[in-house]
């Protein structure tokens, strides 16, 4: 950085689990992370309650051979497989807990032609599934970037409505909750993304099913925690200045001088902030769609078995919210059933903007007749309820989203981008594009 030293090796911006698995990786090296927020993690938030926790954002995990997985085993954070049903689906007065997904068309309350047609339909988006697992796995020699590349390429022609084509309303009823789940509806979402969303959830070995026990905001602050003085919390970057020797960050009155630093905020967000990096990465961080979330958070005060001890995950549709979760569901192992729990609930994309109006207060009074509605037995045992909103909680990709990712992913001289939006596997994505923007700085600063 011509005649002067900079004042760190590398800057990074933006303390969620993308920029603290970067930091984290050059943790030998002298590395300053500046978070905008009170505190870390990002859209990993959770807060302990007693043996339990209550979730407001990232919960089920990549397993063991993952990028998370590496990062949870070397950070040591445990974490545990989720022995609950993640496909439970609620709807019509029924709770359908177990069984193959393929039998829900059976079991439901369904009119005959209903039930045709929900076979047709999971027909289709089942072959789909198996032809994305073809298209995901991992090749030998190929980087994730260019799998990434691939995945996101995967029938990115049309919307996940497109593919699916016209069906019944109560068997559009039974998919748009988990498309939903993805920040995104139907006609929003690119038809590969969506079928991928499905893969993640019928997937339990290459899917989501791993919990941190105590919550998942314990991997961001362990993280932080090894870090100490080098995260600062309370520290919004109002710019990040690329030029040939280095990078200047601009945070408050302070310019850090940095010869590398890894952007680690939304794409939004990044947009915002760059400077000295070429227009067409600039744009295509502008166009990154996102979706809204809204969430409750409930702790509970049963004195012994719930009739979802079973479950993890189930998709609700015609409620306020698409997805109800059983939170407590890692810690219920062998051995007598503890009292107490707690549940999350989420409405995302337009379940969320529909509650956009309603304060607080009303959207957790929503929120606990619609759970006890569904599973009568908490009623009454309902102790707390905290809602958090999101405005932008998941990207989502649309039609064409695939042509933005060369501009995303080239080299940007001394600046590196990180972050789930770079891919479609959320945490695990954060994680891996965190951690390799790391290992491109290390090999640059041993050159
Ligand atoms: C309700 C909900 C449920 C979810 N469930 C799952 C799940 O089950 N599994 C899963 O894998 N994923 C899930 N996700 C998604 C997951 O939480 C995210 O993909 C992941 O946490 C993103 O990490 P990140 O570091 O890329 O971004 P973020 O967590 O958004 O971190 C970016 C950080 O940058 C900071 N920042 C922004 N601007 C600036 C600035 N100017 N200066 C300094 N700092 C700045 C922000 O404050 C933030 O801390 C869920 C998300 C939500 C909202």
């Amino acid at each position: 950085m011509g005649a002067a030293s900079p004042d760190v090796e590398v800057a990074v911006v933006g303390g969620g689990i993308a920029g603290l698995s970067a930091a984290w990786e050059l943790r030998d090296r002298d590395v300053l992370v500046l978070e905008a927020d009170a505190r870390v993690g990002g859209r990993l938030m959770s807060e302990p309650r007693g043996r339990y926790w209550l979730n407001f954002g990232g919960h089920v995990l990549a397993g063991e051979d993952s990028a998370t997985g590496r990062l949870l085993a070397a950070a040591g954070v445990e974490a545990g497989d989720v022995p609950g049903v993640l496909t439970a689906l609620a709807m019509n007065g029924r709770v359908l807990t177990g069984g193959r997904v393929e039998t829900y068309p059976l079991r439901l309350r369904l009119t005959t032609a209903e039930r045709l047609a929900l076979i047709r339909a999971g027909a289709r988006v089942r072959l789909a599934v198996l032809e994305y697992g073809r298209v995901a796995r991992r090749r030998a020699g190929e980087s994730e970037a260019d799998r990434r590349a691939r995945v996101l390429a995967y029938r990115d022609d049309r919307t996940f409505a497109d593919f699916l084509g016209p069906v019944p309303a109560e068997v559009d009823a039974i998919f748009r909750p988990t498309i939903q789940r993805s920040s995104g509806e139907p006609e929003q979402v690119s038809a590969g993304y969506g079928i991928g969303y499905f893969h993640l959830v019928w997937d339990r070995e290459g899917g989501l099913s791993r919990n941190v026990l105590g919550g998942s905001a314990r991997l961001p602050q362990a993280i932080a925690a090894a870090l100490g003085d080098r995260v600062r919390t309370g520290a919004p970057v109002e710019r990040v200045v690329a030029g040939r020797d280095g990078v200047t960050v601009h945070q408050g009155d302070e310019r850090i001088r940095a010869r590398y630093a890894v952007v680690a905020t939304p794409a939004f967000a990044a947009r915002e902030l760059l400077e000295g990096v070429p227009a067409e990465t600039v744009e295509a961080l502008g166009r990154v769609a996102y979706g809204p979330y809204v969430v409750g958070a409930f702790l509970t005060d049963e004195p012994g078995p719930m009739p979802y001890d079973g479950v993890y995950a189930v998709a609700t549709p015609k409620t306020s919210f698409n997805m109800l979760f059983n939170t407590a569901n890692v810690t219920r192992g062998p051995g007598p059933r503890e009292p107490g729990g707690t549940l999350m609930a989420y409405s995302a994309a337009s379940l969320a903007d529909a509650l956009a109006d309603r304060d607080d207060e009303e959207v957790a009074r929503i929120y606990a007749d619609d759970v006890a509605r569904i599973f009568p037995a908490v009623a009454g045992h309902i102790i707390e309820v905290r809602i958090r909103r999101w405005a932008h909680g998941l990207p989502h990709p649309r039609p064409g989203r695939h042509l933005l990712q060369p501009a995303l992913e080239r080299p940007l001289g001394n600046v590196f981008l990180a972050g789930d939006y770079l891919g479609t596997t959320y945490v695990d994505t954060a994680v891996a594009t965190g951690t390799a923007a790391a290992h491109a700085i290390r090999r640059r600063l041993r050159e």
